[in-house]
């Protein structure tokens, strides 16, 4: 143990601590130092510097020696992560690999991760779109679950304040189901983006809008963007690298650095938090117990507040974990309920077909985002045999080709001639989970992890709901591809293949109103240890269609406000 003295208990004690540097511990550093809270965050990965740690963001693909291809005794020894589609040369050194930091896959499941400062902001495909008052009624109106204990109005405010600061480009669809936000310009959609939906306009009288994606790009920076140090987005489509202009929102190019310039923050990575000190006494938390990832040794820090930003299923853990007389199954666990209602995105399925039309243009030129499909069912009444319903990705983009026949001369030269074939039309679907008592997480007996903290037992797996709207997705989006014009129509679905690739876990310690069916209340306090705040992923009652990390950044900035409101107030 590191300390000594009561100098050395005075040097780790600040006024909060954030664990986790990523999306949203990012933001709860950002919002906590910028309200002067001397805050320590602690990340268990090693420190990834905006620009110098980004390798390979400038390699050209002859430089990479597998072209960009992961060899097969990579592919090999990792099993879960290789299934990741960015999971390539350019940006393997983001993600965690098998066998470094193992778990117990009870059901399978494919648990991806990304151990460094940054966490996971440096490998997201950045598409962020708010909630609305639709999904926020879900749980009530639907009766699974439990209600949530905030609503759209709530938060609208929040997503406005993150959204400004982030860069988040889109088009003002005026859509109730995806409500706009403050967003920069939008990235073009392609002609057969935009035929698509007009064709849907004509068929389906405005009910199923096909709207270019909403997504955390700089398009046109605005000053706060300058002040940052961000640039405008280059259109590279190279971001899983780390982008050098900070094109992107990342934790490494837009919050970390922003709180470390206040002058507030100490970072500490390769810091594997283990479990948040309880003192029955005070009956508030009043630190955390830190294993240095190198060394293994364990010390202690203290603070007033703590935030829990480990990303949904390392914040069970970590909770799980931190067990006292008073809690002896979990903080804040007196309901029994921490690590259960796991749910997730169901990203199983997809659809593709060919157009034969528009072949006088081309879609040369890269962009990072694609067209969206937002939630069309079950929104104003249940219309289907399945609970909640399902937003989906569509890319149109003309198909290229060489022609390899012929000999010499003649092979050279059409080699080297790019030839253009139909649009090839594709769209993936994001359905809802219904969070579920069943799919759980919880601490295994006996397995430990390489630095002796039990390893995490997954026990997750899709349910019949899921089944039945993996059909309607295939017999909806082949009506609406049949509708275009659209021909070659194939669905892909891959009904053995394991939950978590949609990397969107949620749940497990989620919020409610009542402490008796909810560890979090409506300010994303445990309800029984309230200087305690969960605002990643754990958090979520229940899931929506639309990508979660946006909400994870406004539930972050608002509990971070009002911790700090509290705090001030001698309430904490
Ligand atoms: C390829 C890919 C594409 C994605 N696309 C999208 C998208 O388009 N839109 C979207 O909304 N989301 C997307 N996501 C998901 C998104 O990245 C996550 O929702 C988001 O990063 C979650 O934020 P977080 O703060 O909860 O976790 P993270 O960003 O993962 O950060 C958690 C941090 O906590 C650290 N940590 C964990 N345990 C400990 C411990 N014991 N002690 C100390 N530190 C710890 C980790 O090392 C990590 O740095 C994508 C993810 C991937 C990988
Ligand atoms: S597309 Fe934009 S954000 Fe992504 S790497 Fe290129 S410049 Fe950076």
């Amino acid at each position: 143990m590191s300390y000594f003295s009561i100098d050395s208990i005075k040097d780790r004690t600040f006024d909060a601590i954030v664990v986790g540097s990523g999306i949203s511990g990012g933001w709860a550093a950002k919002e906590l130092t910028g309200k002067g809270l001397r805050t320590l965050v602690l990340e268990r990965g090693r420190n990834v510097q905006h620009v110098t740690d980004y390798p390979t963001t400038m390699m050209r693909p002859w430089e990479f020696p597998h072209l960009n291809q992961m060899p097969k005794e990579v592919k090999d020894a990792n099993p879960i992560v290789s299934k990741c589609y960015a999971f390539n040369e350019d940006a393997a050194h983001f993600f965690v690999k098998d066998a470094e930091h193992p778990y117990v896959q009870e059901k399978p499941f494919d648990w991806i991760r990304g151990y460094q400062v940054g966490g996971k902001s440096l490998l997201w495909a950045r598409q962020t779109q708010r909630w609305s008052q639709f999904d926020f009624e879900g749980p009530a109106r639907d009766g699974f679950a439990v209600e949530w204990p905030i609503n759209y109005n709530e938060i609208a405010p929040w997503y406005s304040y993150v959204e400004k600061f982030a860069g988040i480009s889109g088009n003002k669809d005026g859509l109730p189901q995806l409500p706009d936000g403050e967003f920069l310009p939008p990235h073009e959609q392609s002609c057969v983006e935009k035929y698509f939906g007009e064709q849907m306009a004509k068929h389906y009288g405005g009910s199923r809008p096909i709207i270019i994606g909403r997504c955390a790009h700089l398009t046109k920076p605005n000053p706060i963007h300058f002040q940052q140090g961000r640039a405008q987005c280059q259109n590279r489509a190279l971001c899983q690298r780390g982008c050098p202009y900070g094109g992107y929102f990342s934790s490494n190019a837009t919050t970390i650095p922003w709180a470390m310039k206040s002058g507030k923050m100490t970072l500490k990575p390769d810091s594997v938090v283990h479990s948040i000190i309880y003192d029955e006494k005070l009956a508030k938390a009043t630190g955390v117990r830190v294993i240095d990832a190198k060394t293994k040794e364990m010390t202690e820090y203290f603070a007033k507040i703590i935030f829990v930003n480990a990303a949904a299923l390392n914040t069970n853990l970590i909770l799980l974990n931190s067990t006292s007389h008073r809690f002896p199954k979990g903080l804040g666990n007196d309901n029994g309920l921490m690590g259960k209602y796991i749910a997730f995105h169901n990203y199983r399925t997809s659809i593709s077909g060919e157009y034969e039309g528009f072949l006088d243009t081309t879609s040369e030129g890269i962009r990072p985002n694609s067209s969206y499909i937002p939630r069309f069912r079950n929104l104003l009444k249940q219309e289907t045999d399945f609970l909640r319903g399902y937003a989906a990705g569509f890319n149109a983009s003309r198909i290229t080709f060489n022609d390899r026949s012929g000999m010499g001369e003649e092979l050279k030269t059409s080699l080297a001639e790019k030839k253009y074939g139909n649009w090839r039309v594709g769209s993936h679907m994001m359905g809802e989970t219904i969070p579920k008592e069943t799919n759980f997480v919880a601490l295994d007996s006996n397995l430990k992890d390489p630095w002796g903290i039990p390893q995490l037992r997954v026990s997750v797996s899709y349910d019949d709901n899921d089944e039945k709207m993996v059909k309607d997705y295939h017999e909806q989006l082949t009506e609406m591809f049949t509708k275009a014009g659209f021909k070659n129509i194939q669905t892909h679905d891959v009904p053995n293949k394991a939950p978590g690739l949609d990397i969107h876990e949620m749940g497990g310690v989620r919020m409610g109103k009542d402490p008796k069916t909810s560890l979090l209340n409506n300010w994303n306090q445990l309800h029984a240890c309230k200087n305690v705040f969960v605002t990643d992923g754990a958090c979520m009652t229940s899931t929506a269609t639309q990508n979660p990390s946006l909400t994870y950044m406004a539930l972050t900035a608002r509990a971070a406000d009002y911790a700090v409101k509290q705090m001030k107030a001698k309430n904490l």
